[in-house]
């Protein structure tokens, strides 16, 4: 766990350090299927707009960041899905939230696309209702838009 806190942080500083300034629509908010609240019946994976923004799980407030920033954004269910997704031609930057082993398979996998990782929390155990931080994930965003 260490090293693989120590890949995302160096490749943050990286990312960071590079200075790469996109417009909105080119910067691609990946999420991972577990941040979905397990008893919410709304399609979050079809759409982030299918969220009703119940406050029962962090999508809502990360749709809002999606929103409010105007940047793409959706949410998979695997690494493949995410690579799909990252190597869209429009998209050239991307904001990935996911436990830290999916982040350092995404920085490598999406690589040279640059990936600011943001980790998600686990208080329910990996994989399940899983957490992040809407504020952390809007920063990571801005450094690509400059906004
Ligand atoms: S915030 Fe959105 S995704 Fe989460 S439980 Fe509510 S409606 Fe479902």
């Amino acid at each position: 766990m260490k090293l693989l806190r120590a890949i995302i942080a160096a490749n943050n500083w990286w990312v960071r350090r590079r200075g790469i300034r996109v417009k909105p629509a080119e910067v691609l908010l990946l999420l991972p299927h577990c941040l979905h609240k397990d008893t919410c019946p709304r399609n979050v994976v079809l759409s982030l707009d299918e969220c009703r923004r119940c406050g029962q799980c962090s999508v809502g407030e990360l749709a809002r960041v999606r929103e409010m920033e105007g940047v793409a954004g959706c949410m998979v269910g695997g690494g493949r899905q995410a690579l799909q997704q990252a190597r869209q031609p429009g998209i050239r930057a991307v904001v990935a939230v996911a436990c830290e082993r999916e982040l350092v398979h995404g920085i490598l996998a999406a690589w040279p696309k640059p990936v600011l990782a943001v980790g998600n929390t686990t208080p329910e155990g990996p994989c399940r209702n899983t957490m992040a931080d809407p504020v952390q994930v809007a920063a990571a965003v801005r450094e690509f838009t400059g906004a």
